[in-house]
């Protein structure tokens, strides 16, 4: 996998961060970006002691920012082999979701514009890069909400996070062709500041209806990400990555 180039959006944290120094591991120059551009730099910092690290401040909730980012990847390396769309929100008020009454519809816009448009603007701007290389992966995450009802998410991200399955079996039945695959992880609870958010008791459902009876680890998300970027999994498109600890089984 050397000489692989792979962009990781949401890259400052949580399962972002752990995909970043995975791939790192896995011999890929990463492209860390995210919003949160203080945190970026400190993980930039910590993960160059693994290997070939770059970082842009990149917003996926603005069209403007994802093609300032691409257009300036495209000149400094003129290759991008590997997207994983990470960055995700999931707005809690008080560790609860808001019921579908009480939601403005400036909340649902901004959950559906970062989750779902974000994940379209960047596979749009990478495309042209991989289809002229014969070779890219992508990888989206969805969530176990994408793939039943959520007890804990609004919505908004119930919604995001299903309609990001369809978006990736669609690029992958377009864009196989090409060498490219499309994917989708979706994580379970995965101990991160996004499941902090949520009370310990409901965390402690969770665990009491798991098979494996614990929250998962960003670290074997990562995994899974990084075995859909491999060369091996290049017959392996369309398709969703259950990484939950059994809570929920086809
Ligand atoms: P997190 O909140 O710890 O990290 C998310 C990262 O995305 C943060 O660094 C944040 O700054 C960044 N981000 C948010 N909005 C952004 C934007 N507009 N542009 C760029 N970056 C932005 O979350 P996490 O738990 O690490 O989740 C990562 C992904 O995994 C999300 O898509 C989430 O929906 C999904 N997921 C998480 C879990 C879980 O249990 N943690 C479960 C299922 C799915």
């Amino acid at each position: 996998m050397h000489d692989r180039i792979a962009l990781v959006t949401g890259a400052a944290q949580g399962i972002g961060a752990s995909i970043a120094e995975r791939l790192l591991e896995d011999g890929i120059k990463v492209i860390l970006t995210d919003i949160k551009t203080d945190e970026l730099e400190k993980t930039a910092q910590h993960l160059k002691m693994k290997g070939a690290v770059d970082l842009f401040a990149m917003d996926v909730g603005n069209e403007k920012s994802i093609t300032d980012t691409f257009e300036l990847i495209k000149y400094k390396y003129n290759k991008l082999d590997i997207l994983i769309n990470n960055a995700g929100i999931s707005p809690k008020v008080n560790g609860k979701r808001r019921e579908v009454t009480a939601l403005s519809k400036d909340e649902w816009d901004e959950v559906i514009r970062v989750n779902l448009t974000g994940a379209f603007l960047t596979i749009r701007a990478a495309l042209p890069m991989m289809i002229n290389q014969r070779w890219g992966r992508i990888v989206n995450m969805s969530s176990q909400a994408g793939r039943k009802a959520s007890r804990v998410t609004g919505i908004h991200y119930t919604a995001s996070k299903t309609a990001i399955i369809g978006l990736t079996r669609q690029i992958a039945e377009d864009y196989g062709k090409y060498g490219i695959t499309a994917n989708c992880v979706a994580p379970g609870r995965i101990l991160t500041p996004m499941v902090q958010a949520v009370s310990e008791e409901k965390n402690q459902e969770f665990i009491n209806i798991t098979p494996v009876a614990r929250l998962g680890t960003t670290n074997e998300v990562a995994a899974a990400v990084s075995f859909l970027c491999s060369e091996e999994a290049g017959y392996v498109t369309g398709t969703t990555l259950d990484v939950n600890g059994g809570m929920y089984m086809n």
